[in-house]
């Protein structure tokens, strides 16, 4: 028989996943091609240093019509090398749209189980940030909120209350998606050819089927390609390749308003290896209220120090922006005015205000010290430009081209109440598992 010859753009969080999956038959030959470079090195992964700062080179910047940086990872590993390790699940309300026809509570539990082993564990190696690890600051936000009447949660499904994040990380590194599923036996097998430093121009489709990708002047046939590119860059290459230009695609962005304050006396620096935000509080009206434990200077190199700050995120319903593509192929991209998020996050601020300014805060910050921040910046976590069951169907398959799709940030149909990281991997895991059935006899992924 001769084998199936599919096509991966874009080695990141999804693409690592979906080509570990499907090349572990003989029935497919499976290309996997990254435009950034190849894996990451122990020092790119340190859990101690974000590699997004000036100097950074794993990141392809984007630069949005409110003037901000928008980071995303490039490389073998994507975005998952450059992120900042929370791998907390969405709650389970935010699936309530999903098509439950493939996104049933149990096959995603069953999924998501194999990335976090149920909150421990698991392919991704996830861990709950323990108490040891928690600044006098995240002790005190935790205390706070919780004589406020929230919950501490406890569960792996994180809910309205105070929830210690999971990270995909030991004590020392992250566990990016290359590392995880890209282990030497599976870049070893003969089904799996690996392709770093080579970018995609173009996915080829004749007659409504798409037939194979442009790739450094070079034509890399397929029975079937998969764009794992990102969100940004799937819904572009896929506007440019098959004459969709000009497009506008929508656009999710957890929009987030900094509360910076100083410290009454300089408090311990947190040790090295433990993580930048240990601990959230999920409210009931969709904002996450994060508690950062240090100064962002700590974690990225080139970075001014700015002293320690509070971060309020609306979650959902997110921001809503635009990614615009014109005929000429420039891209736009628009994440959110201010405001659609405005109101909210303005009130969340002045009680994050009024937690500081109070006296569970008082040995920890500098009266008159507290600012509302005037940027209203972004957590990079860009989702949703080709949601499923809209501009795909459930499994990511691009409606009106054969042989096309998408499975990445893209497809995530609505906004998370938690950062997109361990949803954006199970959907792969889930769609990867799906596909791979009329593929080749065997089932399950890494790990199951
Ligand atoms: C700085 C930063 C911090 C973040 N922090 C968190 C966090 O702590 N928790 C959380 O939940 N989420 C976080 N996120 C979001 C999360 O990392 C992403 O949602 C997730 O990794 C996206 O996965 P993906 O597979 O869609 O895309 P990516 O992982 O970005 O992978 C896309 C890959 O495709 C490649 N590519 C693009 N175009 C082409 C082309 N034309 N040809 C070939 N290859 C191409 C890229 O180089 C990249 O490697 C963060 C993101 C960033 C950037």
């Amino acid at each position: 028989m001769t084998p199936r010859r599919v096509v991966v753009v874009g080695a990141g969080s999804c693409g690592c996943v979906v080509a570990e999956r499907l090349s572990r038959g003989d029935d497919v030959l499976v290309t996997l091609v990254e435009a950034g470079r190849d894996t990451p090195t122990d020092a790119d992964l340190r859990v101690s240093r974000l590699p997004v700062g000036p100097d950074a080179h794993r990141v392809r910047r984007h630069r949005t019509v409110d003037g901000l940086d928008l980071v995303r990872g490039s490389g073998v590993g994507g975005s998952s090398v450059v992120n900042g390790g929370y791998f907390l699940r969405g709650h389970r309300t935010d699936l309530d749209g999903w098509d439950r026809r493939w996104w049933d509570i149990d096959t995603v539990e069953r999924f998501h189980r194999i990335l976090d082993g149920g909150g421990s564990g698991g392919v991704m190696s996830v861990r709950r940030v323990d108490d040891t690890e928690l600044h006098p600051r995240a002790v005190a936000f935790e205390r706070y909120w919780h004589r406020t009447g929230y919950d501490l949660v406890g569960t792996e499904w994180p809910t309205v209350g105070v929830n210690r994040v999971r990270v995909n990380a030991d004590r020392v590194r992250r566990v990016s998606a290359d590392r995880a599923f890209l282990t030497a036996a599976v870049r070893a097998r003969p089904s799996l050819r690996v392709l770093a430093d080579t970018t995609v121009d173009e996915v080829l489709v004749s007659d409504g089927t798409a037939t194979g990708v442009r790739a450094g002047g070079e034509t890399i046939p397929a029975d079937e390609v998969i764009l794992c590119a990102g969100t940004l860059a799937s819904a572009t290459l896929l506007a440019r390749s098959v004459g969709r230009t000009p497009s506008t695609f929508p656009l999710g962005e957890h929009r987030e308003i900094l509360v910076r304050y100083r410290e009454r006396t300089p408090a311990p620096r947190t040790r090295a290896g433990v993580p930048l935000l240990p601990t959230v509080l999920h409210t009931e009206d969709g904002f996450e209220i994060r508690c950062y434990n240090a100064d962002f200077a700590d974690h990225i190199t080139g970075v001014a120090r700015s002293g320690p700050a509070v971060g309020v995120a609306g979650m959902v319903p997110g921001a809503s922006g635009h990614l615009t593509v014109d005929a000429d192929g420039a891209v736009g991209i628009d994440i959110g005015a201010a405001e659609a998020v405005g109101d909210g996050m303005r009130r969340w601020s002045h009680r994050v205000v009024e937690m500081l300014e109070g006296a569970a805060h008082a040995d920890l910050v500098e009266e008159g010290s507290v600012t509302i921040d005037p940027v209203l910046a972004t957590s990079h976590h860009a989702w949703g430009t080709m949601p499923m069951g809209a501009a795909t169907d459930a499994l990511g398959g691009v409606i009106g081209v054969e042989g096309l799709r998408v499975v990445d940030g893209s497809i995530l149909p609505s906004a998370l109440s938690s950062g997109p990281h361990a949803t954006t991997m199970m959907m792969a895991a889930r769609i990867a598992d799906a596909i791979a059935e009329p593929l080749s006899a065997r089932s399950g992924i890494v790990g199951s």
